[in-house]
């Protein structure tokens, strides 16, 4: 639970009464009240003790902790997580997918699965949609084997990985391989801890404790935190979905809830090891994605499964006070070439996709020109004046698709007719031509229209 401005005060400078203001702040209380909201760190007060900064540290970290795996661009972010319900304000870092390789596998089923890794990538209203971890496994019993995988691995693409391997000395030997990367290692347990702090503390890497039950996480975590090892990832053993919601759940709650640190980390999910089918797996997985895993490991991917999943981690991490939108520029759907038509929509990203996809059913490659609209719908935007005929129009101007086409004929949505008199008077080069109200007009509306535009 986030510490009040009144108690950090307490720990402040002769209890907060020294007031030398070199922090930037007038008083310790004011600098107290300032930090507690945030909105400055603890390093600008200069007389703290170390064992109060510890302590105020300690006590001003987020509920549950940051985990960073892998590096540079395809660093994955866990943790930090506020709150238990979405609409509460925000999910802030959306689950890795990682794809387990055991070592195991044939040559060939290794080779496609990196290659499945490498090219599913799906773009979706101006993201690119991916998975993002690779989790090698060592299963065969034959260290070199696990090594071998791992740098295969680690030589084949950038990803950050998971380790798995319940043979401590395979593990670290691969952590090893690949430790600028920063990969988690798994499984911490209660029989390896003692052995394996030493070597963790070689070169730190972000680690994941599993136990079997939510109980025995506890002195894990505490114990690993006295030695100063506390980028944790939490498997609590669940051994099946109904355990793993509940065990997931759980964790949450009393790390938000409670405020109770030793679990206050984010979690890992196997839905590869707990669902018995393809099926199965990828609805554990989207499960998990609700409820509440940092890490989701899947036996496989498709571009049918993978697909939905990443849509669905993407809807349920989009923070649902901003409106998801796509960026103003002209998009060409299809190859266009300089006859093809000219449309224009809002800039929320389900206008963006329903009339593009529209345009892609109508099976005539089209321009769309997107209007910076804040998100909003196109009706919605008009009655907010962000979608007027005159800024209609400068953004025709100014997007270059003047230069692409040689007619001058622009299709409005039907529903906001009402700026075609004003946009006629902000381009007076281009004829304003009334498309259908909704975009399931599209598909009868465009060939039509395309065909005119080639005569
Ligand atoms: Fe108080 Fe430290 Fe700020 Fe001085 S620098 S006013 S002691 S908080």
């Amino acid at each position: 639970m986030p510490i009040k401005g009144t108690d950090i005060v307490k720990k402040l400078p002769e209890s907060g009464k020294k007031n030398c203001k070199e922090c930037g702040f007038p008083t310790c209380f004011a600098f107290a009240m300032k930090l507690a909201s945030g909105g400055t760190t603890l390093e600008k007060c200069p007389y703290l003790s170390p064992e109060a900064k510890e302590e105020l540290e300690d006590a001003l970290a987020p509920a549950i902790k940051l985990a960073n795996i892998g590096s540079g661009e395809n660093a994955v972010k866990i943790g930090n997580e506020e709150v238990i319900y979405r609409h509460e304000k925000s999910f802030i870092h959306e689950p890795g997918i990682a794809l387990l390789i055991s070592d195991k596998e044939s040559e060939g089923e290794i080779e496609e699965k990196i290659r499945k890794i490498k090219e599913l990538e799906f773009p979706w209203i101006g993201l690119t949609l991916k998975a993002n971890l690779l989790a090698p496994y060592f299963e065969s019993g034959n260290r070199s084997k696990f090594e071998a995988l791992v740098k295969r691995i680690y030589e084949s693409t950038d990803l950050g990985m998971v380790l798995i391997s319940e043979d401590l000395d395979a593990l670290f030997s691969a952590r090893d391989i690949c430790a600028d990367r920063k990969p988690l290692l798994y499984p911490i347990t209660k029989e390896n801890l003692e052995k394996a702090i030493p070597k963790i503390k070689q070169s730190p890497t972000p680690l994941a404790v599993r136990a079997g039950s939510i109980e025995e996480l506890v002195p894990l975590t505490t114990r690993l935190k006295e030695e100063k090892l506390d980028e944790l990832v939490l498997d609590p053993g669940s051994k099946n979905l109904m355990e793993g919601l509940k065990d997931q759940t759980f964790i949450r709650r009393a790390a938000i809830k409670q405020g109770f640190r030793p679990l206050g980390y984010p979690t890992i999910a196997f839905p590869c090891f707990i669902a018995k089918d393809s099926l199965k797996e990828i609805l554990a997985a989207s499960l998990f994605i609700i409820k509440y895993a940092g890490i989701i490991v899947l036996s496989d991917v498709d571009k049918t499964s993978l697909f939905p999943l990443l849509v669905h981690r993407l809807n349920i991490y989009t923070d649902p006070r901003i409106p998801m939108s796509v960026e103003e520029k002209y998009y060409e759907i299809g190859e266009p070439s300089e006859e093809s038509p000219v449309l224009v929509t809002s800039n929320w990203a389900l206008s963006y996709f329903i009339v593009s996809s529209a345009i892609e059913a109508a099976k005539v490659p089209s321009f769309l020109c997107v209007k910076e609209s804040e998100g909003l719908g196109v009706l919605t935007a008009w009655a907010a004046g962000k979608f007027s005929g005159d800024s209609v129009g400068a953004l025709i101007k100014r997007c270059g698709v003047e230069d692409r086409v040689k007619h001058r004929k622009l299709v409005i949505p039907g529903r906001v007719a009402r700026i075609k008199g004003e946009l006629e008077e902000a381009l007076p080069d281009w004829e304003i031509v009334v498309g259908p109200r909704e975009a399931t007009g599209i598909a009868a509306f465009l060939p039509p229209f395309a065909a005119k535009l080639k005569t």
